[in-house]
Protein backbone atom coordinates (compact mmCIF):
# COMPACT_ATOMS: atom_id res chain seq x y z
CA UNK A 1 0.00 0.00 0.00
CA UNK A 2 1.52 3.47 -1.25
CA UNK A 3 0.80 6.49 0.73
CA UNK A 4 0.90 8.70 -2.16
CA UNK A 5 -1.88 7.40 -3.29
CA UNK A 6 -3.99 8.79 -0.65
CA UNK A 7 -6.45 11.50 -0.63
CA UNK A 8 -5.17 13.82 1.95
CA UNK A 9 -8.76 14.51 2.86
CA UNK A 10 -9.59 11.50 4.02
CA UNK A 11 -9.98 10.72 7.59
CA UNK A 12 -7.02 9.25 9.67
CA UNK A 13 -9.06 8.05 12.86
CA UNK A 14 -8.04 6.01 15.78
CA UNK A 15 -8.65 2.04 16.36
CA UNK A 16 -11.17 2.79 19.12
CA UNK A 17 -12.84 5.48 16.87
CA UNK A 18 -13.20 3.38 13.91
CA UNK A 19 -14.85 0.63 16.13
CA UNK A 20 -16.85 3.09 17.49
CA UNK A 21 -18.10 4.50 14.28
CA UNK A 22 -18.84 1.18 12.88
CA UNK A 23 -20.76 0.01 16.37
CA UNK A 24 -22.89 2.94 16.10
CA UNK A 25 -24.07 1.91 12.74
CA UNK A 26 -24.57 -1.68 13.11
CA UNK A 27 -28.03 -3.43 14.21
CA UNK A 28 -28.96 -6.69 14.56
CA UNK A 29 -30.86 -8.30 12.08
CA UNK A 30 -33.88 -9.03 13.93
CA UNK A 31 -34.64 -12.01 12.28
CA UNK A 32 -35.51 -15.11 14.72
CA UNK A 33 -36.23 -18.67 14.15
CA UNK A 34 -37.26 -21.29 16.93
CA UNK A 35 -34.80 -24.72 16.66
CA UNK A 36 -33.96 -27.39 18.91
CA UNK A 37 -31.40 -27.72 21.50
CA UNK A 38 -29.46 -30.22 19.87
CA UNK A 39 -28.85 -27.72 17.13
CA UNK A 40 -28.31 -24.82 19.15
CA UNK A 41 -24.32 -24.58 19.66
CA UNK A 42 -23.29 -21.23 18.34
CA UNK A 43 -26.14 -19.99 17.84
CA UNK A 44 -27.70 -16.78 19.98
CA UNK A 45 -30.44 -16.27 21.81
CA UNK A 46 -33.22 -14.14 20.71
CA UNK A 47 -35.10 -14.78 24.03
CA UNK A 48 -34.35 -15.01 27.75
CA UNK A 49 -34.85 -18.14 29.73
CA UNK A 50 -36.16 -18.44 33.34
CA UNK A 51 -37.15 -22.06 35.00
CA UNK A 52 -39.96 -23.20 35.55
CA UNK A 53 -38.69 -25.56 38.29
CA UNK A 54 -35.98 -25.90 40.85
CA UNK A 55 -32.58 -27.67 39.76
CA UNK A 56 -32.28 -30.61 41.28
CA UNK A 57 -36.34 -31.02 42.03
CA UNK A 58 -35.85 -32.33 45.34
CA UNK A 59 -33.16 -32.99 48.06
CA UNK A 60 -31.06 -35.90 46.94
CA UNK A 61 -28.00 -37.99 47.67
CA UNK A 62 -24.61 -37.12 46.44
CA UNK A 63 -23.51 -40.49 47.28
CA UNK A 64 -24.11 -44.50 46.84
CA UNK A 65 -24.55 -45.25 50.56
CA UNK A 66 -27.73 -45.06 53.31
CA UNK A 67 -29.65 -42.10 54.78
CA UNK A 68 -30.68 -41.58 58.13
CA UNK A 69 -31.76 -39.36 60.89
CA UNK A 70 -28.56 -37.79 62.30
CA UNK A 71 -30.39 -37.56 65.74
CA UNK A 72 -30.49 -41.83 65.57
CA UNK A 73 -26.33 -41.89 65.37
CA UNK A 74 -24.46 -42.38 68.25
CA UNK A 75 -22.18 -39.62 69.35
CA UNK A 76 -19.51 -41.88 68.98
CA UNK A 77 -18.55 -45.67 68.24
CA UNK A 78 -20.94 -47.57 65.83
CA UNK A 79 -24.60 -47.26 65.51
CA UNK A 80 -26.35 -50.31 63.74
CA UNK A 81 -29.59 -49.65 62.31
CA UNK A 82 -32.69 -51.76 60.50
CA UNK A 83 -32.87 -50.94 56.78
CA UNK A 84 -35.97 -50.11 55.86
CA UNK A 85 -36.33 -49.56 52.37
CA UNK A 86 -34.20 -49.00 49.25
CA UNK A 87 -34.77 -45.73 47.32
CA UNK A 88 -32.95 -45.42 43.32
CA UNK A 89 -32.24 -43.05 41.55
CA UNK A 90 -35.33 -41.82 39.76
CA UNK A 91 -37.68 -42.92 42.78
CA UNK A 92 -39.44 -41.19 45.79
CA UNK A 93 -38.80 -43.37 48.66
CA UNK A 94 -41.60 -43.48 51.88
CA UNK A 95 -41.18 -41.33 54.90
CA UNK A 96 -38.29 -42.33 56.79
CA UNK A 97 -39.41 -44.42 59.63
CA UNK A 98 -37.57 -43.88 62.90
CA UNK A 99 -34.52 -45.85 64.37
CA UNK A 100 -34.06 -46.40 60.64
CA UNK A 101 -32.19 -46.15 57.71
CA UNK A 102 -32.67 -46.73 54.07
CA UNK A 103 -29.89 -47.40 51.22
CA UNK A 104 -29.80 -45.08 48.87
CA UNK A 105 -28.19 -44.18 45.51
CA UNK A 106 -26.47 -40.98 44.10
CA UNK A 107 -29.20 -38.64 42.36
CA UNK A 108 -32.28 -40.72 44.63
CA UNK A 109 -34.07 -37.84 46.66
CA UNK A 110 -34.04 -38.18 50.38
CA UNK A 111 -36.89 -39.33 51.75
CA UNK A 112 -39.46 -37.32 54.39
CA UNK A 113 -37.54 -37.48 57.81
CA UNK A 114 -34.09 -38.56 57.21
CA UNK A 115 -31.65 -35.51 56.94
CA UNK A 116 -27.66 -37.56 56.49
CA UNK A 117 -26.48 -39.39 54.28
CA UNK A 118 -23.36 -42.28 54.96
CA UNK A 119 -21.66 -42.67 52.36
CA UNK A 120 -21.11 -46.88 51.49
CA UNK A 121 -17.28 -46.65 52.52
CA UNK A 122 -18.42 -45.53 56.26
CA UNK A 123 -21.05 -48.93 55.98
CA UNK A 124 -21.26 -52.42 56.54
CA UNK A 125 -24.46 -54.07 55.71
CA UNK A 126 -25.19 -57.29 57.56
CA UNK A 127 -28.56 -58.62 56.58
CA UNK A 128 -31.30 -56.36 57.64
CA UNK A 129 -28.96 -54.09 59.43
CA UNK A 130 -26.37 -51.62 58.80
CA UNK A 131 -23.57 -50.75 60.82
CA UNK A 132 -22.53 -46.98 60.31
CA UNK A 133 -19.16 -45.62 62.05
CA UNK A 134 -16.66 -42.70 61.73
CA UNK A 135 -16.80 -39.15 61.52
CA UNK A 136 -20.39 -38.07 60.72
CA UNK A 137 -22.05 -34.37 59.99
CA UNK A 138 -25.60 -33.21 60.35
CA UNK A 139 -27.12 -32.71 56.44
CA UNK A 140 -23.65 -34.77 55.06
CA UNK A 141 -24.06 -35.65 51.10
CA UNK A 142 -27.11 -34.00 50.31
CA UNK A 143 -27.21 -31.84 47.04
CA UNK A 144 -30.17 -29.47 47.88
CA UNK A 145 -33.79 -28.77 46.11
CA UNK A 146 -32.66 -25.51 43.75
CA UNK A 147 -28.96 -25.56 44.51
CA UNK A 148 -27.92 -25.05 40.75
CA UNK A 149 -31.12 -23.42 39.59
CA UNK A 150 -33.76 -21.56 41.88
CA UNK A 151 -37.69 -21.82 40.05
CA UNK A 152 -38.35 -18.46 38.73
CA UNK A 153 -34.57 -17.26 38.11
CA UNK A 154 -33.24 -16.34 34.61
CA UNK A 155 -30.61 -18.82 33.84
CA UNK A 156 -29.72 -17.28 30.64
CA UNK A 157 -30.30 -13.86 28.73
CA UNK A 158 -31.11 -12.51 25.54
CA UNK A 159 -27.50 -12.53 23.14
CA UNK A 160 -25.88 -15.18 24.79
CA UNK A 161 -23.99 -17.37 22.24
CA UNK A 162 -24.61 -20.77 22.95
CA UNK A 163 -22.00 -23.02 24.16
CA UNK A 164 -22.22 -27.06 24.79
CA UNK A 165 -22.56 -26.18 28.63
CA UNK A 166 -25.41 -23.31 27.70
CA UNK A 167 -27.17 -26.10 25.75
CA UNK A 168 -26.93 -28.58 28.57
CA UNK A 169 -28.48 -25.69 31.01
CA UNK A 170 -31.26 -25.01 29.06
CA UNK A 171 -32.17 -28.66 28.72
CA UNK A 172 -31.72 -29.12 32.53
CA UNK A 173 -34.89 -26.93 33.01
CA UNK A 174 -36.90 -29.06 30.55
CA UNK A 175 -36.82 -26.63 27.28
CA UNK A 176 -36.81 -28.31 24.43
CA UNK A 177 -36.88 -25.67 21.81
CA UNK A 178 -35.62 -21.87 21.54
CA UNK A 179 -36.15 -18.88 19.70
CA UNK A 180 -32.20 -17.65 18.09
CA UNK A 181 -31.22 -14.96 15.77
CA UNK A 182 -31.12 -15.80 11.74
CA UNK A 183 -27.94 -16.62 10.95
CA UNK A 184 -26.31 -13.95 8.73
CA UNK A 185 -25.50 -13.81 5.26
CA UNK A 186 -22.40 -12.27 4.03
CA UNK A 187 -21.43 -11.71 -0.20
CA UNK A 188 -17.56 -11.81 -0.45
CA UNK A 189 -15.68 -10.98 -3.70
CA UNK A 190 -11.54 -10.58 -4.01
CA UNK A 191 -10.50 -8.07 -6.28
CA UNK A 192 -7.22 -7.84 -8.19
CA UNK A 193 -6.37 -8.27 -11.82
CA UNK A 194 -2.88 -10.12 -10.19
CA UNK A 195 -4.78 -12.92 -8.50
CA UNK A 196 -5.05 -16.49 -9.56
CA UNK A 197 -7.27 -19.04 -8.16
CA UNK A 198 -4.89 -21.54 -6.26
CA UNK A 199 -5.24 -24.45 -8.47
CA UNK A 200 -4.37 -22.62 -11.33
CA UNK A 201 -1.23 -22.92 -13.74
CA UNK A 202 1.54 -19.75 -12.65
CA UNK A 203 1.67 -17.12 -14.39
CA UNK A 204 3.94 -14.02 -14.43
CA UNK A 205 3.07 -11.46 -12.58
CA UNK A 206 0.15 -13.03 -10.78
CA UNK A 207 -0.35 -13.95 -7.24
CA UNK A 208 -2.48 -16.55 -5.80
CA UNK A 209 -5.83 -15.63 -4.42
CA UNK A 210 -5.11 -16.16 -0.21
CA UNK A 211 -7.63 -13.66 1.20
CA UNK A 212 -10.94 -15.30 -0.04
CA UNK A 213 -9.31 -18.44 1.92
CA UNK A 214 -8.80 -16.70 5.17
CA UNK A 215 -11.77 -14.77 4.76
CA UNK A 216 -13.77 -17.91 4.07
CA UNK A 217 -12.52 -19.55 7.46
CA UNK A 218 -12.90 -16.16 9.53
CA UNK A 219 -16.73 -15.66 8.65
CA UNK A 220 -17.21 -19.52 8.84
CA UNK A 221 -15.66 -19.50 12.62
CA UNK A 222 -17.70 -16.99 13.32
CA UNK A 223 -20.99 -18.63 12.34
CA UNK A 224 -21.70 -16.67 9.24
CA UNK A 225 -23.17 -17.88 5.80
CA UNK A 226 -21.42 -17.37 2.81
CA UNK A 227 -21.98 -16.26 -0.46
CA UNK A 228 -18.98 -15.90 -2.24
CA UNK A 229 -18.91 -14.15 -5.60
CA UNK A 230 -14.91 -14.98 -6.83
CA UNK A 231 -12.81 -12.54 -8.33
CA UNK A 232 -13.62 -9.86 -9.29
CA UNK A 233 -10.92 -8.10 -11.85
CA UNK A 234 -9.89 -4.03 -11.12
CA UNK A 235 -12.58 -3.13 -13.58
CA UNK A 236 -15.53 -0.79 -12.83
CA UNK A 237 -18.44 -2.18 -14.76
CA UNK A 238 -17.17 -5.56 -12.95
CA UNK A 239 -17.41 -3.90 -9.58
CA UNK A 240 -20.60 -2.16 -9.75
CA UNK A 241 -21.99 -6.28 -11.59
CA UNK A 242 -20.84 -7.89 -8.25
CA UNK A 243 -21.77 -5.33 -5.36
CA UNK A 244 -25.05 -5.28 -6.94
CA UNK A 245 -25.26 -9.13 -6.90
CA UNK A 246 -24.03 -9.03 -3.39
CA UNK A 247 -26.73 -6.64 -2.39
CA UNK A 248 -29.34 -8.19 -3.44
CA UNK A 249 -28.81 -11.51 -1.75
CA UNK A 250 -26.52 -10.68 1.59
CA UNK A 251 -26.78 -9.66 4.87
CA UNK A 252 -23.83 -7.55 4.33
CA UNK A 253 -21.23 -7.36 2.15
CA UNK A 254 -17.03 -7.69 2.63
CA UNK A 255 -14.28 -7.29 0.24
CA UNK A 256 -10.72 -7.57 -0.02
CA UNK A 257 -8.56 -5.48 -1.91
CA UNK A 258 -9.29 -2.44 -4.05
CA UNK A 259 -10.41 0.16 -1.16
CA UNK A 260 -7.79 2.95 -1.39
CA UNK A 261 -8.04 5.28 -3.89
CA UNK A 262 -5.40 4.36 -6.66
CA UNK A 263 -6.15 4.09 -10.06
CA UNK A 264 -7.03 0.60 -9.92
CA UNK A 265 -9.55 0.67 -6.74
CA UNK A 266 -12.74 0.60 -8.15
CA UNK A 267 -14.54 -0.16 -4.54
CA UNK A 268 -15.53 3.54 -3.55
CA UNK A 269 -16.05 4.49 -7.16
CA UNK A 270 -18.71 1.61 -7.52
CA UNK A 271 -20.40 2.53 -4.16
CA UNK A 272 -19.84 6.01 -5.10
CA UNK A 273 -22.36 5.03 -7.45
CA UNK A 274 -24.55 2.79 -5.61
CA UNK A 275 -25.47 3.78 -2.26
CA UNK A 276 -22.77 5.49 0.10
CA UNK A 277 -19.19 5.19 1.19
CA UNK A 278 -16.97 6.51 4.67
CA UNK A 279 -13.56 5.55 3.97
CA UNK A 280 -10.39 5.82 6.48
CA UNK A 281 -7.14 5.81 7.28
CA UNK A 282 -6.52 3.75 10.56
CA UNK A 283 -3.94 4.73 12.61
CA UNK A 284 -2.65 1.19 13.15
CA UNK A 285 -0.21 -1.53 11.71
CA UNK A 286 -1.06 -3.30 9.87
CA UNK A 287 -4.31 -2.10 7.96
CA UNK A 288 -4.56 1.02 7.21
CA UNK A 289 -7.46 1.39 4.65
CA UNK A 290 -10.73 0.46 5.67
CA UNK A 291 -14.04 1.13 4.40
CA UNK A 292 -18.03 1.33 5.68
CA UNK A 293 -20.74 1.94 3.50
CA UNK A 294 -23.93 0.69 1.92
CA UNK A 295 -25.70 -0.82 -0.75
CA UNK A 296 -29.17 -0.64 -1.11
CA UNK A 297 -29.49 -0.77 2.62
CA UNK A 298 -27.05 -3.63 2.54
CA UNK A 299 -24.04 -3.02 4.88
CA UNK A 300 -20.20 -3.18 3.06
CA UNK A 301 -17.44 -3.78 4.76
CA UNK A 302 -13.90 -3.06 2.34
CA UNK A 303 -10.81 -4.62 4.29
CA UNK A 304 -7.44 -3.97 2.67
CA UNK A 305 -5.67 -6.02 0.32
CA UNK A 306 -2.61 -6.88 1.99
CA UNK A 307 -3.47 -10.59 3.58
CA UNK A 308 -2.53 -9.64 7.25
CA UNK A 309 -4.02 -6.51 7.45
CA UNK A 310 -7.38 -8.62 6.13
CA UNK A 311 -6.53 -11.03 9.14
CA UNK A 312 -5.60 -8.04 11.30
CA UNK A 313 -9.01 -6.03 10.10
CA UNK A 314 -11.50 -8.52 10.14
CA UNK A 315 -10.42 -9.54 13.72
CA UNK A 316 -10.84 -5.66 14.71
CA UNK A 317 -13.59 -4.42 12.85
CA UNK A 318 -15.55 -6.50 10.84
CA UNK A 319 -15.60 -9.39 13.67
CA UNK A 320 -17.57 -6.86 16.05
CA UNK A 321 -20.08 -5.80 13.20
CA UNK A 322 -21.25 -9.09 12.40
CA UNK A 323 -21.39 -9.64 16.52
CA UNK A 324 -24.14 -7.34 16.53
CA UNK A 325 -25.82 -7.53 13.84
CA UNK A 326 -25.85 -11.59 15.40
CA UNK A 327 -27.61 -10.32 18.35
CA UNK A 328 -24.86 -11.28 20.10
CA UNK A 329 -24.64 -8.66 23.57
CA UNK A 330 -20.77 -9.45 23.73
CA UNK A 331 -19.30 -7.96 20.91
CA UNK A 332 -15.57 -6.84 21.48
CA UNK A 333 -13.33 -9.65 22.38
CA UNK A 334 -11.84 -9.89 25.38
CA UNK A 335 -8.06 -8.72 26.19
CA UNK A 336 -5.97 -10.44 28.56
CA UNK A 337 -2.70 -9.00 29.89
CA UNK A 338 0.21 -11.21 29.36
CA UNK A 339 4.45 -10.34 30.11
CA UNK A 340 6.49 -9.19 27.31
CA UNK A 341 9.28 -11.51 26.31
CA UNK A 342 10.66 -8.27 24.16
CA UNK A 343 12.05 -5.12 24.69
CA UNK A 344 9.73 -2.08 22.12
CA UNK A 345 12.12 0.92 21.34
CA UNK A 346 9.80 2.27 18.13
CA UNK A 347 7.46 4.11 19.09
CA UNK A 348 5.06 4.93 16.39
CA UNK A 349 1.79 7.43 16.06
CA UNK A 350 0.07 4.28 14.85
CA UNK A 351 -1.42 1.38 17.13
CA UNK A 352 0.45 -1.66 15.67
CA UNK A 353 -1.03 -4.87 16.20
CA UNK A 354 1.72 -7.69 16.49
CA UNK A 355 1.98 -11.28 15.65
CA UNK A 356 2.75 -13.16 18.93
CA UNK A 357 3.52 -16.75 20.70
CA UNK A 358 3.19 -16.97 24.27
CA UNK A 359 6.17 -19.09 24.97
CA UNK A 360 8.11 -20.50 28.52
CA UNK A 361 10.90 -19.07 29.43
CA UNK A 362 13.40 -20.81 31.41
CA UNK A 363 12.04 -19.90 34.60
CA UNK A 364 8.28 -21.13 33.78
CA UNK A 365 7.32 -17.48 33.31
CA UNK A 366 5.17 -17.24 30.22
CA UNK A 367 5.90 -14.55 27.72
CA UNK A 368 4.58 -13.25 24.63
CA UNK A 369 7.22 -13.46 21.68
CA UNK A 370 7.05 -11.70 18.29
CA UNK A 371 7.40 -13.03 14.53
CA UNK A 372 10.82 -12.21 12.57
CA UNK A 373 8.48 -10.46 10.27
CA UNK A 374 5.70 -8.06 10.88
CA UNK A 375 4.89 -7.11 7.06
CA UNK A 376 1.30 -6.58 5.91
CA UNK A 377 2.49 -9.47 3.25
CA UNK A 378 4.08 -12.15 5.23
CA UNK A 379 1.36 -14.67 5.84
CA UNK A 380 3.11 -17.25 7.37
CA UNK A 381 3.22 -14.74 10.78
CA UNK A 382 -0.56 -15.21 11.38
CA UNK A 383 -0.01 -18.93 11.22
CA UNK A 384 2.69 -19.12 13.51
CA UNK A 385 0.79 -16.64 15.77
CA UNK A 386 -1.93 -17.49 18.66
CA UNK A 387 -2.41 -14.22 19.23
CA UNK A 388 -2.22 -10.16 18.45
CA UNK A 389 0.18 -8.23 21.15
CA UNK A 390 -1.21 -4.78 21.08
CA UNK A 391 0.33 -1.79 21.60
CA UNK A 392 -0.34 1.44 21.59
CA UNK A 393 0.38 4.53 20.27
CA UNK A 394 3.53 6.58 21.34
CA UNK A 395 4.42 3.73 23.43
CA UNK A 396 7.79 1.98 24.12
CA UNK A 397 8.70 -0.74 26.90
CA UNK A 398 11.16 -3.33 27.95
CA UNK A 399 11.13 -6.95 28.29
CA UNK A 400 8.79 -7.97 31.83
CA UNK A 401 6.24 -5.12 31.08
CA UNK A 402 2.89 -6.01 31.21
CA UNK A 403 1.01 -6.06 27.60
CA UNK A 404 -1.98 -6.39 25.88
CA UNK A 405 -2.73 -9.75 24.21
CA UNK A 406 -5.93 -11.23 21.93
CA UNK A 407 -6.11 -14.24 21.61
CA UNK A 408 -6.90 -15.63 18.50
CA UNK A 409 -9.37 -18.15 20.05
CA UNK A 410 -11.07 -15.21 21.90
CA UNK A 411 -11.06 -13.57 18.18
CA UNK A 412 -12.49 -17.24 16.31
CA UNK A 413 -14.63 -17.99 19.47
P1 LIG B 1 -4.85 -3.49 -2.99
O1 LIG B 1 -5.43 -3.03 -1.71
O2 LIG B 1 -5.85 -4.03 -3.94
O3 LIG B 1 -3.98 -2.42 -3.61
O4 LIG B 1 -3.87 -4.70 -2.63
C1 LIG B 1 -2.79 -4.51 -1.76
C2 LIG B 1 -1.83 -5.69 -1.84
O5 LIG B 1 -2.50 -6.88 -1.45
C3 LIG B 1 -1.30 -5.97 -3.24
O6 LIG B 1 0.05 -6.38 -3.13
C4 LIG B 1 -2.16 -7.10 -3.74
O7 LIG B 1 -1.53 -7.88 -4.72
C5 LIG B 1 -2.39 -7.88 -2.47
N1 LIG B 1 -3.65 -8.60 -2.56
C6 LIG B 1 -4.85 -8.05 -2.87
N2 LIG B 1 -5.81 -8.99 -2.89
C7 LIG B 1 -5.23 -10.16 -2.57
C8 LIG B 1 -5.69 -11.49 -2.43
N3 LIG B 1 -6.99 -11.79 -2.61
N4 LIG B 1 -4.80 -12.45 -2.08
C9 LIG B 1 -3.51 -12.15 -1.89
N5 LIG B 1 -3.00 -10.90 -1.99
C10 LIG B 1 -3.84 -9.92 -2.35
MG1 LIG C 1 -5.88 -4.27 -5.93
Amino acid sequence: MNDCCYNPNEKMLTTDEAIQFLLERSKVTEQVETIKILDALDRVLAQSITSTLNVPPLDNSAMDGYVTRFSDLNSDGETTLAISQRIAAGYVGDKLEEGTAARIFTGAPVPEGADTIIMQEQCQQQDDTVVISGKINKGDHIRRAGEDIVQGSEVMSIGQKLRPQDMGLIASVGIDEIKVFKNITVAIFSTGDELLMPGEAVRPGKIYNSNRYTLTGMLQKVGCDIIDLGCIPDDLDATVTAMEKAAEQADLIMTTGGVSVGEEDYIKIAIDKLGSIEMWRVAMKPGKPVAFGEVSKTPFIGLPGNPVSVFVTFCLFARPVIRTMQGCSEVLPRKMQVTSGFDWARKGPRREFVRGQLVMDEQGQQRAQTYSSQSSGVLTSTTWAQGLIEIPENTSFEKGAVINWLDFSELFS
